[in-house]
């Protein structure tokens, strides 16, 4: 008989542990950030909106948990590592980090101005390096390890029509993730990557006046024939069920769960 480390019934648990998560003050981030919190986590919220992040880590203290919130703009270097460092002085080094901030731009290729290219390539591919970078740093030092997570998106496995720089960094954060859980095993250090269907978030709400724009067609029909038409039930993916992804991948307890994706989008994209 094998000896497993997951009793049945178990409730996944984060107590005692730091979790960093960027561009948590709003949307995906957000609600992981509170889900985090109820299992026991004490939640770094990291956003470029330090405002936003105030408020979502006082909701979150409110409500019995632990936050604290930290102005941080992923692009940048500096501001990634402070987070970091600010993070581990009020809570102890990371034992989890999610590189969540993303912004979208819509634009047909021979349109996409080279500077919008090169800030979406930014956020997502310099954000998730430099996330993942400080969190590696921390959990080799705290000799506990931990488990980093990437927002990826059904965006990381298939492409669609104006997103060019999108989905060129969704695919790239596939291939970093890779290549952290196989330096970061040594370490006990996981990393996967979690890929969402549409959620309507800030950042989907915005695209889809754009998107009917830039496609000549109406708002419904860019739900419709856009964004739902693949999923098995037209239904959108909700934050509660991108939080339950996130909440497994940070509790498992080995490195049998590592350099994985989980695409969670209403059979949109099936593996
Ligand atoms: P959102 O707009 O609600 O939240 C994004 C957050 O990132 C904001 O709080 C914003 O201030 C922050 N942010 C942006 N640039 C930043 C920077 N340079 N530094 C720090 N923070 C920054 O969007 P969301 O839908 O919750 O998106 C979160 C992640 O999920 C993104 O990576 C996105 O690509 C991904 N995703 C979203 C969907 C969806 O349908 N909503 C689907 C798949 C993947």
């Amino acid at each position: 008989m094998t000896v497993s480390n997951v009793q049945a019934g178990t409730v996944l648990s984060l107590k005692g542990k730091t979790a960093l998560i960027t561009g948590s003050a709003s949307g995906l981030g957000k609600r992981i950030a509170e889900v985090y919190a109820e299992a026991g986590a004490s939640v770094v919220i990291a956003d470029l909106k330090l405002e936003a992040a105030q408020v979502t880590a006082d909701e979150i203290t409110k409500s019995g948990g632990k936050a604290m919130a930290v102005a941080m703009d992923v692009t940048n270097e500096d501001s990634v590592d402070q987070g970091f460092a600010a993070a581990a002085k009020t809570f102890g080094e990371v034992d989890i980090a999610i590189a969540n901030a993303g912004i979208q731009i819509v634009c047909p290729i021979q349109d996409f101005p080279f500077a919008d290219w090169k800030k979406l390539l930014a956020v997502h591919l310099d954000g998730g390096f430099l996330t993942a970078r400080a969190a590696v740093r921390q959990m080799i030092a705290s000799k506990r390890g931990g488990s980093i997570i990437f927002m990826g998106s059904v965006h990381s496995k298939e492409a669609s029509k104006l997103k060019a720089p999108y989905v060129t960094a969704k695919h790239g954060l596939e291939g970093l993730a890779k290549v952290i859980a196989k330096e970061g095993a040594q370490y006990n250090i996981r990393t996967n990557v979690i890929c969402p269907g549409f959620v309507r978030t800030p950042l989907v709400e915005k695209q889809i006046p754009e998107q009917a724009k830039a496609l000549g067609i109406t708002e419904d029909e860019v739900i419709k024939t856009v964004m739902l038409k693949d999923t098995v039930d037209t239904e959108f993916t909700t934050v509660d069920d991108i939080a339950q992804a996130a909440l497994t991948f940070a509790a498992w307890p080995s490195n049998a769960l590592t350099g994985q994706s989980l695409v969670v989008s209403h059979g949109w994209f099936m593996q």
